[in-house]
């Protein structure tokens, strides 16, 4: 029997998760070296018109995993639960070559174990797929981003987590419609207790419509510091102030303005990236800013290896002395 590709969608309040999307492009890029079939499995209580539009869409057959459980209501059981539930010979009946999961909390929480119950390789943070000699290759990136590593895995199904933002969604349509086949899976989910779901309201419409962001990153050390990423950013009409991570974690800036995989995805005129190091999850929300300019002590810092313009410099700097020779320049 042919091998497959599969790949594993997320659901949320009863909507298919975007990042499908992207998942569905990794696959098809694969499938450009090994002509495996297409599927895709997800999960939900019951059979939502957004699992339908996914079949339609997307002309691929789904698996939807039903969970069946007496312990919790089936609605509230999350994907990666399922997930992770998923048994081995239902794997193994699709006899899968690789299986696509995002590089997200929920992937990573459920492709390594899953991984070992189907004796899969698991490649995880997937940016590219190349043909090579010895067979297909994955490149990750390691070390803060600052080494890519091209792996081909031996095994005969491997798991792959792909990283958001790296695989472009295709919104060619072939026509045809998938087919949905549903399966229970019974469930004991007594170790699982749920307090509830906190949805990020944050109001993102202002970085939406900004020309020109200036990005904070730890690189800033201090919070007195955030006042220059501010100052520079008066400079430009239609700016916004945004950081990485580790910014919006010591609560220096607010979630809503974490730019990245698990933030915004931003794509302003221009995009001042202020200490930050470039990492893939932190690319992934901006890379496709128009004109990116970046200032930063390391010059092998892997932000610049997207950047229009990279200034090597200590930010407490640089950025003051801009500002100094911008007003001077506009009192000439
Ligand atoms: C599942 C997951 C999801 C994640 N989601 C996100 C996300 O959405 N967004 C995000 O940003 N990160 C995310 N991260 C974290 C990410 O992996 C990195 O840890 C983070 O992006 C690093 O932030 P940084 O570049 O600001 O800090 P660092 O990696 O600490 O880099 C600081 C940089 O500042 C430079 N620097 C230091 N001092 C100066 C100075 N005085 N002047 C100029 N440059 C200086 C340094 O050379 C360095 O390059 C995620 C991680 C995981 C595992």
């Amino acid at each position: 029997m042919d091998q497959h590709i599969i790949i594993i969608a997320e659901q949320f309040e009863g909507e298919i998760s975007p990042v499908t999307d992207e998942l569905i492009a990794s696959a098809r890029a694969l499938q450009q070296f090994t002509n495996s079939d297409i599927k895709i499995i997800t999960t939900g209580f019951k059979l939502s018109d957004a699992v339908r539009r996914l079949s339609e869409q997307s002309g691929i057959d789904i698996l939807l995993i039903n969970p069946v459980s007496r312990t919790t209501p089936e609605e509230i059981i999350p994907d990666e639960i399922v997930f992770k539930n998923i048994p081995a010979s239902l794997l193994n009946d699709l006899n899968p070559a690789y299986i696509c999961m995002a590089h997200n909390s929920k992937g990573l929480d459920a492709a390594p174990g899953l991984a070992v119950k189907i004796n899969a390789a698991c490649i995880t943070g997937v940016e590219k797929i190349t043909r090579q000699d010895d067979g297909i290759c994955f490149t990750r990136s390691i070390f803060s981003d600052k080494i890519s590593v091209h792996i081909t895995p031996c095994a005969k199904t491997t798991i792959l987590t792909i990283q958001p933002g790296f695989f472009k969604p295709d919104s060619t349509f072939n026509g045809n419609t998938g087919k949905i086949s549903i399966v229970d899976l019974p469930l004991s989910v007594a170790d699982y207790h749920l307090i509830g779901f906190k949805n990020n309201a944050a109001d993102t419409s202002a970085l939406n419509e900004a020309d020109v962001i200036v990005s904070a990153g730890n690189g800033i050390r201090e919070k007195e510091n955030l006042d220059l990423i501010s100052q520079l950013a008066e400079l430009f009409p239609k700016s916004a102030v945004t950081g990485s991570r580790p910014i919006c974690d010591k609560k220096w800036l607010k979630y809503g303005q974490q730019v990245g995989v698990t933030g915004v995805t931003v794509k302003p005129k221009l995009y001042i990236a202020c200490g930050i190091s470039g990492s893939s999850q932190h690319i992934s929300g901006m890379r496709d800013s128009k004109f990116i300019v970046s200032i930063n002590t390391d010059p092998h810092a892997a932000i610049f290896n997207i950047s229009d313009v990279c200034i090597i410099e200590d930010l407490t700097t640089f950025i003051p002395q801009f500002i100094a020779t911008y007003h001077e320049s506009q009192s000439i």
